[in-house]
């Protein structure tokens, strides 16, 4: 039968009727273990009892009231997301796209209340994907993502991943803050040096500019600490957060500091659905197990032990895979292969991965998967790796 639903995407021929953990099945009952976590929403697996529990217990209450009224869950989710991190403010909105449309929005009104209206550019790199809204993908400017969609929406620049002098040769009297992923997702995995971030941070003081990350994949415990500017020791002045703060459920949020916040008074910005009470009461209780004592430390370990166990397979198989990367549990295959091959290989073994730019193959597990489970997925990549080493011609069968 031809689909009614708007032709965007290439799917897989299959669909899943249920999940329990790291493991989804199949409407064919078969079992998938899943390396893919929904693209890093599934922060916490699936069926997680604490997220079933607070989520049905608030849709027999309230699910909406507009933000006409308190939400009082929500004021409790600021206040503990904001004592978690550098932000005094945080506004939740129901995704990525909307929570960098915000960052944008504060760093363009902080320069105007404080006397730089003319510092409306926003400086973005090459590679990166800050999602599909008119602003993000001029914020990324990726030519293939824009192209047919009219003008590309005004002051935004890109500078090469990377490269400092580049970016200081594009700081101009109208730069008003730098937009960045501490580590590019859907550009494959790629990582800052390890300074990067402090040189950015010291770039921004000295121009009076604002330092906007993009944590939409790396935040909420993703690698090894609550957000990924933790790594560098560095603290930036907005960050947009979405995935796996709702474990499934559609959230987001844009966390500002005091200084960059206030700029933002009654009537500057609104949502009919964020932060409405049913998606504060399941990031309250994602939190609730991210934060609870040892979970993070717990992720950093587990993302050591996948990326040996991905390095030994590397070793083993030079022909099929080039590099191994990342940090915690957002872990990046380069392959020699196409990735999309690795990809389809790896779910004939029945293990879900995520393709992503610069040929790298994503693994992006729930936070929640086990060393076993780690272990299981390693050895059903052996298999596909065996399987796509065989001649060309024999390639197809792993579909
Ligand atoms: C997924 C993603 C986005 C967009 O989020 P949506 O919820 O799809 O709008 C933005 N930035 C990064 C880094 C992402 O991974």
């Amino acid at each position: 039968m031809v689909s009614a639903l708007l032709p965007t995407y290439a799917r897989a021929d299959l669909a899943f009727e249920r999940g329990d953990g790291a493991w989804l099945t199949s409407t064919k009952g078969e079992r998938y273990l899943d390396f893919g976590g929904g693209i890093a929403v599934a922060s916490l697996g699936y069926s997680h009892p604490h997220l079933v529990a607070a989520l049905t217990e608030q849709a027999g209450k309230l699910w909406h009231t507009s933000n006409l009224f308190q939400i009082p869950e929500g004021e409790r989710l600021a206040r503990r997301l904001a004592d978690a991190s550098f932000a005094d403010y945080v506004f939740f909105t129901n995704s990525g796209a909307e929570a960098l449309e915000l960052a944008i929005k504060v760093a363009r009104r902080y320069q105007y209340v404080t006397g730089h209206p003319e510092r409306f550019h926003v400086i973005g790199f090459e590679g990166a994907f800050h999602g599909r809204t008119l602003a993000t993908l001029a914020a990324a400017g990726t030519q293939k993502y824009l192209e047919g969609f009219g003008p590309k929406a005004e002051g935004f620049d890109q500078v090469p991943y990377c490269d400092l002098e580049a970016l200081k040769r594009a700081i101009g009297p109208q730069t008003g803050a730098i937009l960045i992923e501490p580590i590019q997702g859907e550009g494959g995995v790629r990582m800052l040096p390890p300074s990067f971030l402090k040189s950015l941070r010291k770039l921004c003081d000295d121009n009076k500019i604002l330092l906007v990350l993009d944590e939409v994949q790396t935040g909420m415990g993703r690698t090894g600490k609550l957000f990924a500017y933790e790594w560098s020791g560095i603290e930036p002045d907005i960050i947009a957060i979405a995935k796996g703060i709702g474990g499934g459920f559609p959230l987001g949020a844009c966390l500002t500091t005091e200084e960059a916040g206030r700029s933002m008074t009654v009537g500057t910005h609104g949502t009919t659905y964020g932060g409405n009470p049913l998606a504060m009461a399941v990031g309250n209780a994602v939190l609730d197990v991210i934060l609870a004592p040892g979970f993070i430390d717990g992720i950093a370990q587990t993302g050591l032990l996948l990326r040996q166990r991905l390095a030994e397979l590397k070793d083993r198989h030079p022909s099929v895979i080039e590099e191994i990367r990342g940090e915690g549990l957002m872990v990046g295959i380069k392959t020699r292969v196409p990735n999309t091959d690795f990809v389809a290989a790896a779910r004939a073994e029945k293990l879900l991965t995520i393709p992503a730019g610069d040929n790298v193959v994503r693994l992006l597990p729930p936070l929640i998967v086990t060393d076993g489970e780690v272990n299981e997925a390693v050895e059903r990549l052996s298999r596909a790796s065996e399987q796509l080493e065989q001649p060309i011609a024999q390639k197809g069968a792993a579909e």
